[in-house]
């Protein structure tokens, strides 16, 4: 008698492990492992996220579940397939590459499917489960856990294929959210481990946003952060697969901004700063802000940046920061 849970959790187990083999061994999935092959993963990173492909055809998951005698009533929440109007059964991810997504225990709980043929959407995710509740979790945090307390820091990808192609470039910290935007939730967690994020998301202005978005979060959590920012049109995967994961560390990591130095030059991009009303509220939102800067030295520091960068007094924009740090309670 066990619960729906507990009857999910084996599906997913045995479906992981028949993606991944029909991946290594289906003719039909050959295109699947050129097209991972293409993209650079080596077989070794594949058998370590167990990374696999669904067939073609239809109720080929759901014969196999039944072959393993599950009763498909007990895994409708899975996700895994779903039944039309006519009560004829679809396989989610058929012709897809999956990419099992793992809760904190090394579970699958969901499964990331991508398509090789151009068809949208270029991503389809397992539905939100109690197994697998997307704004709660992040791809890849069981096995980055302990490298991420070791070095005391996580990187914090947009996508699956950046925290692959970096955990086989031996960037093994990287963690991703799954297919929406952070959550205080996911902050948190990460707190719970490490004290540095650096956010590393891709150089387009999706990206750029979702940074500035994930950036305020992170702080509001209480952690240290930095913003990586990527070449424009490149992401992470691309970078590496590109020029290595040596100066992956070097050009992006280790030369990623602080909050304030990201914000400085990501919201320039909205304003034009030749027109002198749009210099004006530029400059009011730094201070802004800078006025929410916990430390007084990095105040000091910014407001000082701000002052010479719009030849504008330090003192009055100094005044104007501690009033709205004050008016904060902070
Ligand atoms: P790839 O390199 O395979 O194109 P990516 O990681 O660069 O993948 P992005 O387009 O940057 O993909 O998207 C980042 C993440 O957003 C993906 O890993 C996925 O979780 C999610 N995502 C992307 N496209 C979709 C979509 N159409 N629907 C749902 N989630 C998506
Ligand atoms: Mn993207
Ligand atoms: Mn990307
Ligand atoms: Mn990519």
């Amino acid at each position: 008698n066990q619960s729906i849970d507990q009857v999910s959790l084996q599906a997913f187990e045995w479906l992981t492990k028949f993606y991944h083999h029909v991946l290594a061994h289906a003719k039909e999935a050959l295109i699947g492992k050129q097209y991972l092959e293409e993209r650079g993963l080596s077989q070794e990173i594949i058998n370590v996220y167990q990374i696999g492909f669904s067939p073609h055809a239809n109720e080929v998951t759901t014969k196999f579940l039944e072959k393993k005698s599950f009763n498909l009533q007990h895994l409708a929440s899975t996700g895994v397939f779903t039944r039309n109007d006519q009560n004829q059964i679809f396989d989610r991810f058929r012709g897809r590459i999956v990419f099992p997504i793992r809760n904190h225990l090394g579970k699958t709980v969901g499964y990331g499917g991508r398509s090789i043929n151009g068809e949208e959407p270029k991503y389809l995710n397992s539905p939100e489960s109690a197994l697998f509740q997307k704004s709660k979790m992040l791809f890849n945090f069981d096995l980055a856990r302990s490298e991420m307390k070791k070095k005391g820091q996580a990187i914090l990808f947009e996508g699956y294929m950046d925290v692959i192609t970096a955990a086989q470039a031996g960037i093994t910290n990287g963690v991703a959210t799954l297919g929406t935007s952070a959550t205080e939730h996911q902050a948190a967690l990460l707190k719970r481990y490490v004290d540095h994020v650096v956010i590393c998301y891709d150089g387009d202005s999706a990206g750029f946003n979702a940074a500035y978005k994930a950036a305020r979060l992170f702080l509001k959590a209480g952690c240290q952060i930095r913003v990586a920012t990527l070449p424009d049109g490149s992401d992470p995967d691309a970078f590496i697969k590109q020029n290595g994961g040596e100066r992956f560390k070097r050009e992006v990591i280790e030369e990623s901004s602080t909050y304030m130095g990201f914000v400085m030059t990501f919201l320039k991009k909205g304003y034009n700063l030749k027109v002198e009303a749009d210099r004006i509220a530029y400059v009011n939102k730094i201070i802004e802000e800078i006025a929410g800067l916990n430390s007084a030295i990095d105040r000091d520091h910014y407001a000082r940046e701000l002052a010479n960068e719009h030849q504008l007094s330090f003192e009055t924009i100094l005044n104007e920061v501690n009033h709205l740090n004050q008016a904060r309670g902070n």
